[in-house]
Order: C-alpha cells, then sequence, then structure tokens
C-alpha cells in the first residue's frame, strides 16, 4: 500500500554499505530499524578542523589536520602501555598514541620514513605534542578526503560517526522527489525549504550557528512531524464521529435518585463536565470525550452518573480501571449506589473464573446486568454484552489509543458505536493533550470538592529518617493512617521490594501490627487484603512501592511520606501526594531526600513544596523532562517525537492542528493532489494506521 516513491527508504539499514549484521544491530537500537529512521537521526553538532603546516600551541585541545613524517614504531610492551609512533611535522616533534594498536595495520598505515596526513585532537602532554587515535591518516594525494567540517551524530557505544556519516552520504544525497504536502503559503511566510533540501541541509550543518536555536530546515521537519500526528488523529477523530452513534437521552429518575444518595452537592466544575457528557450522550453522534481531573477533583461521580443516564436509555455502561485494587475501590463505591437505585452490577476482573464468571458472563449477555466496573479483563473475547452503550476508561495513561478502540467495538452494530468517556488524573500539559489526545473532546474538572485543606508538603534530608519514623507516634495517637513508599531501585522491582521489606522490618520493630506491606511481587489477593486492612483501620501505617500509586482513596490518610524522594518524577510525587488530605484533616507530604541533589531533583522539590496544581506541576514537568518521559510513553501509547520538541515547538503544533482540520474539511478522501501528498507524509512518519481511517470510508 505504501507509495513505490517510498520503498527505497523502507529497507533495512543492513542494506546499505558498509553496515554488517553488528553495526545493524546497534544502529536499530540507536535509530531505528530502516533507513528512514536513519534521515530522521540529525546531527547535533559539527566538528571542525584546522588545517596547518606547522605545530602551534594556539591550536592544543582542537581538531587539526597536519603532514606528519613518521620516524619510529614503538608498540606497546604489555597490555595497558599504548602503541607509540613518534615522527616530525615541520622542525617539531610528534607523538601519534593508539591504545590496544595492531602493529600490522599501523604499520601499513604508517610507514616509517613517510608523510602521511593526519587529523584528530591536538594534545599537549607534558610540554610534547600528542594526538590519540587519529581519525583520519591518509596519504597526501588523499588529503581532501579529510573534511574540514564534518556533522557530529548522536552516537551510543558500537557506533562511531564515521558510520553514521557513511550511511547519511548514502541516504541524502538519493533522497526522492516528494510532492510538497504543506501549504505553499504556509512555507513561504515561514522561510522553509522543501522537504528534500530541509533534509539535506539538516544533514550538512555549515557553523555552528546551524545549531544556534532552530534553523527553519528543522523547524519545516518538526512541522512535518506534528502535521502527520495531528492528520493521523484528525482521521480517527472523524472516522468515529461519522460512525453513527446513538442517543442516549433517558428521563433522568436515575440520576436523580443516585444525586439524592451521594452525600455531598456537586461542584461546579463537576456540574460542567456532566452537562458536556450529557449533551454527548443526548446526540446522536458518537462520543469520545476526555474527562481531566486532578486527583480527588471527584471523577468517580461523574463517571457514575453519566453511566446512569446511559442506563436510563436502556443501555449496559462499563467502567474500566487498569489496576485490580481500583476496579474493587470502584466497585464498591458503585455497586452500593447503584443497587439501591435497583440495578445489577458486577465486578469482571482476571480473578473471576470458572462456574461464577460463566454465570456473570450469561447475565451480561442476556443483559440482565446494566453496570460493569472492571479491568483489561473486559477486552477478553468472551466477555459480550447485550447492549453497551458507554464505556467508560479511568486512569487513561495506562491504556493505549488500540484499547480505546477495542473496547468501544463491544457494542451493537445496529445500535451504533459506543460512546466513550476516558478519564484522566494526570494533568496533561495543552501541547501534550493536542498531540497524545487531539482526537477527543476534553472537559476539564479544575476545582476541588470544597473543605480540602492544602497539604503540608516539606523536604527532608535522610539523615533524619529516624526523627521522621519517631514522630508517626503522635499521628497514630491522632487515629491518623500512614503512607510510607519506598524508593525505586533502578527499575528492578526485586530491589524495589527488598527495600520496601527492610524499611516494614524497622517500623514494624517499632510500631508492632500497626504496620503492613504492599508490593508489586505480592498475589492479587494478598495486595488486595493489605488495601482493605489499611482502609479498615486495622494497620495504620502502609509501606509500600508505587502500586498505591493511581486511585486508591483512603480518606483517613493523612501523612505520605516517600523516601528518595530524588528518584520519582514530578508526576509521580503529585500523585503520591494525592492520596492524602482528602478526608477533612489537613494531610502532610514528607519528601525525603539523600543529599547532595542535582540541579533537576533541587528544582522538582522545590515545586512540590510550592504548589498543588497539578497543571502546573504538569507544565514544570514537561520542561524538566521532555515530552517522551512525561506520562511514561511506552506504558501510556503517546506518540514519541523523532524531530518535534513539543516544548520548543507548541505554535508550529498549533498551527499543524488548524491544518490538519482544514485540510480534512476540504478534502475528507485526500483524495486532490495536495491529498496525495499528505498521503506520503503519512507513510513517511509510518502511521499507517490512520491511512486505513481513510480506506474504509
Ligand atoms: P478522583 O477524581 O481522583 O477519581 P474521586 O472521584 O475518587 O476523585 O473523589 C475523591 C473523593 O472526593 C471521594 O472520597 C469522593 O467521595 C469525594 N467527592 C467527590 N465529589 C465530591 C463533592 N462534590 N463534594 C465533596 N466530596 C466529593
Ligand atoms: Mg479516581
Amino acid at each position: 500500500m505504501r507509495q513505490e516513491i517510498l520503498y527505497s527508504l523502507f529497507n533495512p539499514v543492513s542494506s546499505l554499505k558498509g553496515i554488517g549484521p553488528r553495526l545493524t544491530e546497534f544502529i536499530e537500537k540507536l535509530a531505528g530499524p530502516n533507513v528512514v529512521d536513519l534521515i530522521w537521526h540529525l546531527p547535533t553538532g559539527l566538528v571542525t578542523r584546522h588545517e596547518l603546516e606547522k605545530l602551534s600551541a594556539d591550536f592544543v585541545d582542537r581538531n587539526v589536520v597536519l603532514p606528519f613524517l613518521v620516524t619510529q614504531h614503538a608498540p606497546s610492551r604489555n597490555r595497558r602501555a599504548p602503541y607509540k609512533i613518534t615522527g616530525m611535522v615541520g622542525d617539531e616533534p610528534l607523538t601519534l598514541i593508539f591504545f590496544h594498536g595492531r602493529e600490522d595495520y599501523l604499520r601499513r598505515q604508517l610507514p616509517e620514513g613517510e608523510i602521511r596526513k593526519v587529523s584528530g585532537k591536538l594534545e599537549d602532554y607534558n610540554g610534547m605534542y600528542q594526538i590519540t587515535h587519529p581519525d583520519h591518516m591518509v596519504a597526501l594525494e588523499d588529503k581532501d578526503s579529510i573534511a574540514l567540517t564534518e556533522p557530529v551524530y548522536p552516537l551510543t557505544a558500537g557506533v562511531t560517526n564515521t558510520t553514521f556519516l557513511k550511511a547519511a552520504r548514502q541516504i541524502i544525497p538519493a533522497l526522492p522527489d516528494l510532492h510538497e504536502w504543506n501549504d505553499p503559503s504556509l512555507v513561504t511566510r515561514e522561510g522553509w525549504f522543501g522537504w528534500k533540501e530541509s533534509l539535506q541541509k539538516a544533514h550538512t550543518p555549515q557553523s555552528l550557528t546551524d545549531f544556534e536555536g532552530d534553523t527553519p530546515e528543522r523547524q519545516r521537519l518538526a512541522y512535518d512531524e506534528l502535521l502527520s500526528n495531528q492528520l493521523a488523529l484528525e482521521l480517527v477523530r472523524r472516522s468515529m464521529k461519522r460512525k453513527p452513534g446513538r442517543s442516549l437521552m433517558g428521563d433522568g429518575k436515575l440520576r436523580q435518585q443516585i444525586l439524592s444518595v451521594l452525600p455531598y452537592e456537586l461542584t461546579g466544575a463537576q456540574n460542567n463536565a456532566l452537562g458536556e457528557i450529557e449533551a454527548d450522550l443526548n446526540g446522536a453522534h458518537r462520543m469520545l470525550r476526555l474527562l481531566q481531573g486532578d486527583v480527588g477533583s471527584g471523577k468517580t461521580a461523574v463517571a457514575l452518573l453519566a453511566m446512569a443516564q446511559a442506563v436510563e436509555a436502556g443501555a449496559q455502561a462499563v467502567i474500566m480501571a487498569p489496576t485490580e485494587i481500583l476496579a474493587r475501590q470502584h466497585f464498591a463505591a458503585i455497586a452500593p449506589i447503584a443497587e439501591a437505585a435497583g440495578l445489577n452490577c458486577a465486578l469482571i476482573t482476571g480473578r473471576l473464573k470458572g462456574k461464577k464468571r460463566e454465570a456473570v458472563m450469561a447475565e451480561l449477555a442476556a443483559g440482565k446486568l446494566q453496570m460493569v466496573v472492571g479491568t483489561h479483563a473486559l477486552f477478553q473475547e468472551d466477555v459480550k454484552f447485550y447492549d453497551l452503550g458507554l464505556a467508560v476508561i479511568d486512569e487513561q495513561h495506562r491504556f493505549g489509543v488500540h484499547q480505546r478502540l477495542a473496547l468501544s467495538a463491544k457494542g451493537r452494530s445496529e445500535n451504533g458505536g459506543v460512546d466513550v468517556l476516558v478519564m484522566t488524573a494526570t494533568p496533561i500539559p495543552r501541547t501534550l493533550a493536542l498531540t497524545a489526545y487531539g482526537d477527543m473532546d476534553v472537559s476539564i474538572i479544575d476545582e476541588k470538592p470544597p473543605g480540602r485543606k492544602p497539604v503540608d508538603t516539606r523536604a527532608v534530608s535522610l539523615d533524619r529518617l529516624d526523627d521522621v519514623a519517631f514522630g508517626l507516634k503522635r499521628k497514630l495517637q491522632a487515629g491518623e493512617r500512614i503512607y510510607w513508599v519506598c524508593p525505586l531501585v533502578e527499575e528492578s522491582d526485586i530491589l524495589d521490594v527488598a527495600a520496601a521489606e527492610e524499611r516494614y522490618r524497622v517500623l514494624h520493630q517499632q510500631y508492632g501490627d500497626q504496620v503492613g506491606l504492599i508490593h508489586g511481587r505480592l498475589k492479587p489477593e494478598e495486595k488486595d487484603e493489605a488495601m482493605q486492612l489499611f482502609m479498615a483501620g486495622d494497620i495504620n501505617i502502609l509501606v509500600a512501592t508505587t502500586v498505591i500509586e493511581v486511585g486508591v482513596d483512603v480518606p483517613e490518610a493523612t501523612v505520605m511520606i516517600i523516601e528518595h524522594a530524588e528518584r520519582f518524577g514530578l508526576a509521580q510525587l503529585h500523585q503520591l501526594r494525592g492520596r492524602v488530605g482528602r478526608g477533612g484533616l489537613p494531610g502532610t507530604c514528607l519528601l525525603i531526600y539523600a543529599p547532595p541533589l542535582g540541579e533537576t531533583q533541587k528544582a522538582r522539590l522545590a515545586i512540590m513544596r510550592e504548589t498543588e496544581d497539578g497543571f502546573r506541576i504538569a507544565e514544570e514537568d514537561l520542561r524538566l523532562r521532555g515530552a517522551g518521559e512525561l506520562l511514561g510513553t511506552k506504558q501510556s501509547g503517546l506518540p514519541e517525537f523523532k524531530i518535534a520538541d513539543l516544548q520548543a515547538h507548541s505554535r508550529l503544533l498549533t498551527i499543524a492542528r488548524d491544518d490538519a482540520r482544514l485540510i480534512l474539511e476540504k478534502d475528507p478522501k485526500l483524495a486532490t493532489d495536495r491529498g496525495e501528498a499528505l498521503r506520503t507524509l503519512l507513510y513517511l512518519f509510518e502511521r499507517d494506521a490512520a491511512i486505513k481511517y481513510l480506506n474504509s470510508g
């Protein structure tokens, strides 16, 4: 399906000259498997070489090219000593140094008595000039093969700059001529070049100023990438909207009943969000809406009321959570209210098995269950609804776009597609929201329920850990509950657990059976039990790894202690802190850190002390970390950009969004000449999935 003109770009990197199996492996890791991945791998610097005829102290520590008369080889006597080659540049001595140098090779390259052009960084070693591992050694007549300026590519072990240069020299001049997909007036206004010319310029920087700020060629390439992202999302969005939806109108009775049972009034922000959702459900188009609200902003109640509306309209509704614990918590919150209103409600997780599972499945398929709470287990083949109308997906960042779509496919086709409401507690900066959720409408709960007191946040040095542990006594006497979160250890959950077990042991000595432990290696039942004990107040100190991070609601918890807080990301710290201060009592958060702190670590802890505004924290996080890491790209299904930088290119992103909408309004099938060129763009950035939406009509 991919256009023929692009075939050569989608050859494997091993198809390039000089790239064997070993190098292929390294390059795949660094850039990607195909030739096209190398074209986006842009240089980040430039070496400038100075061609000299004589040695000069002015050029120490700079890259030079020199005529070198080889006097003598001195092979190394043992493994640690380098191989040395002495010689003259004019009338001054210069030594070349090689670690692990191979004698036969070096004697061939640098025969005694002959002159070679050598290049490398000139060093002053105790008053003697030397060059360690020259990057070029060529005969005088080949001296032009040593470029005086050369781009420097980002590298990892195993790949040299020369490898990349050679690859780029094969690919870049041979790039296909593609039709311009951008609006010519935009290209002119921004002072950009065409696609091919931009790549050629980006791969052959001329001076260091080409790396100061943003060059037109880099901007152009970043824009292309952003446009492909926005076009793809807009295509998904349009195809969802185009599919017939259904109107889930309802008579409001069930909602009225639920509101009367809730022990509080909805906040203005909850009401606004609910209003937007109700309008979507009433309408005949398909809902695809993101509900953003900071931790504790009360998203669950909004979800429940939306589900109630779907049920009023005679459909089934489901809410899906990312973990067993959260699914159980939702079930515990929703089921009593739903059942009081005369509904049947079930919990479907991986632990529902055998006869019990069969019974639930039968009821679900027969339409006897109106509301379902569950985990990923809902995706399983045998989970069949009688008539699913609304799917709510909680804590979206653990699910990807595909899963969103998979769940919505569980509806009855003759009744139109399932309405989808996605809820996330991770405040997403505007720029990120556009690239990750551009296909969705957004509602925001930007207000917390009344009566919440600010959490007193402090940074405490690790050497005061004993004081902290001792100080818990007072809190316990006052009937408060405490989370103690243990550090991440180098991405190893085994070590995480060891650290948590050790902390548990120490606290247990001090506080006995009031202390519990929860971590990722426990069986699901054991995790639940620990959580239940903590919720019930049978244990009052819960030592945990980050399994408690998402969504768990224990109103009596007032103290959050985070050990080695400097190892956590801002978003994570914010989520953790959001676990406390949810009841009437004020919360405390102690960020225990091991000095000395790096600049970024210091900045993170300072922001945590300064604000509880999740959006502000997310923006700062984006600034400190860059977008890719922000939500943990791998698990989030968030797009990773090869060239665009969401921080630097937010202006371009806005243009790309508007452009994408306009393009598809005018040319929904991408059938015009420009449309054809835009398809090429989508393929180029491997958004093939989006093109399927075009073809499926
Ligand atoms: P989140 O948005 O993090 O999922 P929850 O829905 O778990 O938040 O709500 C957090 C807590 O706030 C719950 O204990 C819930 O009962 C309570 N809550 C929700 N809405 C309100 C409100 N309008 N007034 C008072 N408390 C509320
Ligand atoms: Mg929640």
